[in-house]
C-alpha cells in the first residue's frame, strides 16, 4: 500500500537535498510537489491544500534548528502533519458495555462481511466471547458466508432466513446473545451497490431499535475519493462511531487512508489488508505515517507476531530444540503460523527500507509452497526422524512433491544447520562458545 505516494514523496524530498537550509522558495517548490504527490494518491484538493499549507508554516518555523539537514527537518513535520490529518490518536473500539452492540454498515462488496469475522476473532483473541448476527435479510449467500467464517474462527453466528425483518432479527440476535452470556454482539447488515433510502432507512432503524454502542461504516480503499464520499452520505444519516478501510493491501495510492478523517471527521479504527481472518490491523495514524514515508513500520508487524504466538507452544518447542527432537513437522507447523501472519510482501513491507526496495519485486503469494510439498510427501516417520531420509528417499519424495531431488537435498541440509543453530542457542553454555568464536 502507498507505494506511489512513496516514491512521489521521496521525489519531493530531494528538492531540498544539499540545501542547507529550507527557505521560503525552496518549500514553496517542495510543497508543489507533495501537493502533486497527495493529489495522485487522490487525496481530495481542499485535504491536499491545507495539509501543505500547515507543514510548509510549520517547516519554516522550525527553520531555526540547525542540527538536522532540511529533509530530516521535513520528514519529521511530514510525519507530524500526516499522523494529525489521519486522526491523531489511536482510537480504540468502546467495550465497556456487556454486552457491546456493534452495528457494521456499508455497500455491498465494500468488505463488510469479511470485516464483521475478521472482528469476531480479533476480539476472541483478546478474551471477549463474541456472537454474530446475520442481518441481510436479501442475499442468502450472505448469511452462509456468515456462517463459515463463524465456524472457521469458532465463532456462534445467529441467522433466521425465514425473516425479512433487519430489525426483528437483530433484536433477536442481542435476546440470543443476552442468553448465551456473549459479551459482544456484532450486528452485519444489508447493503446495496451504491447509497439508496432504504438501505439508509433499514439501518438507521436498526441503529434506533438495537442502539448500538458502535457503528463501524466498512469502506473498500480502493475506491480512492468514492470512499469518502460514500463515508460522507452514511456519516450524515447514521453518525457512526468509526470507519474500517478494506483492501489497503490492493490500493497502491492510499487517499482514503488519508482524506477521510478530514472529511467526516470520524476515526479510522481497523484496516483490512487481506481476505485471510488475520489480515486486520487497528490502525494506528503515527505508524501508517511512518509507512507512508518509508520509515516502516516495526512495532506492527512485532505486534502481528505476538498475536500468533503461543506461550505453552512455544515452550515446548524449546524443550523439543533442547533434546534435538525438532522435526520436519514442528517445521511445517513454523511456517504455517508465518503464513497466517499474512501476505509476505505486506510483511516485509513493514521492515524500515525494505519496503522501497521490495516494491518491484514478486513476491510469490505462497513462498513456501515447495517446502511444504516436499513434507507433505515425506512419511510420518521420516517428518520425525528426519536422519532417516537417505539417497533413495530422497528421490521418491522429489517425484511425490513434483520438485527435484536436489531441492530436497537442499531442504534437509537447511533444516539440519537450522537444527544446529537452534540447538545451540538453546544451551547457554554452547551459545557462549560459539559467540566467542564468532570473527
Ligand atoms: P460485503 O458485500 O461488504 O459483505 O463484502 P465481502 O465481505 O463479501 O467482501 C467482498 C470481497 O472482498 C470478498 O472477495 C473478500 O474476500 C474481499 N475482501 C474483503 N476485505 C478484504 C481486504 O482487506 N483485502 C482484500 N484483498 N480483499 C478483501
Amino acid at each position: 500500500m502507498f507505494e506511489n505516494l512513496q516514491d512521489k514523496l521521496d521525489r519531493a524530498f530531494k528538492v531540498l537535498k544539499g540545501q542547507g537550509s529550507i527557505t521560503e522558495i525552496n518549500v514553496a517548490e517542495t510543497m508543489k510537489e507533495i501537493r502533486k504527490a497527495l493529489l495522485d494518491a487522490d487525496v481530495n484538493y481542499k485535504t491536499a491544500k491545507s495539509f501543505t499549507d500547515e507543514v510548509k508554516e510549520k517547516a519554516l518555523g522550525l527553520n531555526v534548528l540547525t542540527a538536522v539537514s532540511p529533509g530530516q527537518l521535513l520528514t519529521k513535520v511530514m510525519n507530524d502533519e500526516l499522523t494529525a490529518l489521519m486522526g491523531g490518536e489511536v482510537t480504540e473500539l468502546d467495550l465497556k458495555n456487556n454486552p457491546t452492540i456493534i452495528l457494521i454498515a456499508g455497500l455491498n462488496g465494500a468488505g463488510k462481511t469479511t470485516f464483521t469475522g475478521k472482528l469476531a476473532n480479533f476480539l476472541k483473541s483478546k478474551g471477549k466471547k463474541p456472537l454474530l448476527v446475520a442481518g441481510d435479510v436479501y442475499r442468502p449467500a450472505a448469511v452462509d458466508q456468515l456462517q463459515i467464517l463463524g465456524e472457521q474462527i469458532g465463532v456462534p453466528v445467529y441467522s433466521n432466513i425465514a425473516s425479512k425483518d433487519p430489525v426483528g432479527i437483530a433484536l433477536e440476535g442481542i435476546a440470543e446473545g443476552k442468553k448465551q452470556n456473549n459479551n459482544v454482539i456484532i450486528i452485519d447488515t444489508a447493503g446495496r451497490l451504491a447509497i439508496d433510502e432504504q438501505m439508509m432507512d433499514e439501518i438507521a432503524a436498526v441503529k434506533a431499535s438495537t442502539k448500538p454502542h458502535e457503528i463501524l461504516f466498512v469502506v473498500d480503499a480502493m475506491t480512492g475519493q468514492d470512499a469518502v464520499n460514500t463515508a460522507k452520505a452514511f456519516n450524515d444519516r447514521l453518525d457512526f462511531t468509526g470507519v474500517v478501510l478494506t483492501k489497503l493491501d490492493g490500493d497502491t495510492r492510499g487517499g482514503a487512508a488519508l482524506s477521510i478523517k478530514s472529511v467526516v471527521n470520524k476515526p479510522i479504527k481497523f484496516i483490512g489488508t487481506g481476505e485471510k481472518m488475520e489480515a486486520l490491523d487497528v490502525f494506528y495514524p503515527e505508524r501508517m505515517a511512518s509507512r507512508i514515508l518509508g520509515m516502516g513500520d516495526v512495532v506492527s508487524l512485532v505486534e502481528r507476531a505476538q498475536q500468533q504466538f503461543d506461550e505453552k507452544e512455544a515452550a515446548e518447542l524449546q524443550k523439543k530444540i533442547r533434546k534435538n527432537k525438532f522435526d520436519f513437522n514442528d517445521f511445517y507447523n513454523q511456517i504455517q503460523q508465518i503464513k497466517k501472519m499474512g501476505n509476505m510482501k505486506d510483511l516485509m513491507g513493514m521492515i524500515p527500507g525494505v519496503g522501497k526496495m521490495m516494491k518491484n519485486v514478486d513476491i510469490e503469494d505462497d513462498a513456501f509452497k515447495s517446502v511444504e510439498a516436499v513434507i507433505q510427501s515425506m512419511t510420518k516417520f521420516e517428518r520425525e526422524n528426519p536422519d532417516s531420509i537417505q539417497q533413495s528417499r530422497r528421490l521418491r519424495i522429489a517425484k511425490g512433491s513434483g520438485t527435484k531431488i536436489e531441492e530436497v537435498t537442499k531442504l534437509i541440509k537447511q533444516f539440519e544447520d537450522m537444527r544446529k543453530v537452534m540447538k545451540q542457542f538453546s544451551n547457554p553454555a554452547a551459545a557462549a562458545k560459539m559467540m566467542r568464536n564468532m570473527p
